[in-house]
């Protein structure tokens, strides 16, 4: 009970910071007492600080006001994706101090998978010079299925791995207390936080990159279902006789928008294409098509990698119009190297929306890019510690 009421006086300091004691007894409905005292065991803790105020209240005394002590404390966010892992060291305000990755070139085992982790975690420690007691706990944003109730990782489609128990392992490794959540939903936690998200209580986060995946925020939480796998929209189907799936199905949203699924079309419907400038940079046979540009020539105006990136959007904005129909969510943020191409993914994407969900005339659903970019998920690993120290 009374870490509980910690844990609400420091939220509640966190929202409404600078902030008196008696404002936030009034708030949270704790007595005067009750409140002096929370306080100030935060304040022995160093997790918060007094200031004075500059403006005196009406009985002319000049009230004393608390604030978070953001950089007394840290936080370790740990994105691993399939072909990275990036680990950040944050002061309590996602502040990054280190920064750190390493790529994964090839298909490593499990033992191999965590060994890489848990080096990149101990390189970030070495680095910071910061002592173990001032790290308040790791963040891991995985990718694929993860169960977030064990700090499991169920399945990587894309590493070929399966139950990794990853929360198991690090604690072990560190003695810090680890909090694990798929990539995804830690992204729309980061938003819900840090971004776009920021005071919306129903949002869907869209991610595109080697998959897709969403993350669902209802009434101010985070979906996961019973099962911690919600959100899979990458593999709701456009077409049962589409395109072969990573998963072994045909016709999923991932098959047509991946960033994987663009450039393998583009490298297939190349040859059908002379007039595109990509036939030109591939000429002398040096170089392999890469994403990049396609990008590159989209930008420049190319017809073939824009109708590439367009067509992306159109599957997108259906499988957007279709969650949008079913949740009816009052944001949709997207997120990915493909938005920041230019406005050919998202313009399609909207439109599909606009044309494909039933809706009043009074509903006005906002479709916005992440402003947290790549820092997205490792910043969502930060946030899931975070949400635990502030119980929000
Ligand atoms: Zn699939």
């Amino acid at each position: 009970m009374k870490l509980l009421n910690q844990s609400t006086v420091l939220n509640m300091i966190r929202l409404k910071e600078p902030i008196s004691r008696a404002e936030i007894a009034k708030l949270t409905k704790l007595t005067p007492p009750t409140i002096s005292s929370l306080v100030a065991e935060l304040i022995e803790k160093n997790l918060i600080v007094e200031e004075q105020s500059t403006s005196a209240t009406s009985g002319g005394r000049k009230p004393i006001l608390l604030r978070i002590n953001y950089s007394a404390y840290y936080i370790i966010g740990v994105y691993a994706a399939a072909e990275v892992i990036r680990v950040i060291l944050t002061t309590m305000d996602g502040k990054i101090v280190t920064d750190f990755s390493k790529d994964i070139t090839e298909l490593p085992t499990k033992t191999e998978f965590m060994s890489m982790m848990i080096e990149c975690i101990h390189y970030v420690l070495q680095t910071a010079h910061i002592e173990r007691e001032l790290i308040l706990g790791i963040g891991i944003a995985m990718h694929g299925l993860v169960d977030s109730e064990q700090g499991l990782a169920i399945f990587s489609p894309h590493l070929h791995l399966e139950n990794i128990p990853l929360k198991e392992r690090i604690e072990k490794e560190f003695n810090i207390p680890v909090i694990v959540e798929n990539d995804v939903r830690a992204l729309a936690i980061a938003e819900s936080w840090f971004g776009q998200g920021k005071g919306v209580s129903d949002f869907i986060c869209l991610s595109v990159g080697r998959g897709i995946g969403s993350g669902i925020f209802i009434n101010s939480e985070i979906y996961k279902s019973t099962f911690y796998t919600a959100g899979e929209v990458g593999h709701t189907i456009l077409d049962v006789n589409g395109p072969l799936c990573e998963c072994g199905n045909n016709g999923c949203l991932e098959a047509y928008a991946s960033e994987v699924a663009i450039l393998n079309k583009a490298k297939e419907e190349l040859k059908n294409h002379q007039d595109t400038i990509l036939t030109e940079w591939l000429k002398d046979n040096s170089t392999e098509l890469s994403l990049n540009m396609v990008y590159k020539a989209a930008k420049k105006g190319d017809p073939f990698a824009i109708s590439l990136l367009e067509k992306a959007g159109q599957s997108l904005g259906l499988a957007a119009a279709n969650m949008i129909n079913i949740l009816k969510p009052s944001k949709i943020i997207v997120e990915g190297g493909i938005f920041e191409v230019g406005d050919f993914v998202l313009s399609q994407l909207k439109k599909r929306i606009e044309k494909y969900t039933f809706k009043s005339s009074h509903e006005e659903i906002k479709v916005v890019c992440s402003e947290l970019g790549k820092t997205g998920m490792v910043l969502g690993a930060v946030t899931l510690v975070l949400k635990k120290l502030f119980k929000a």
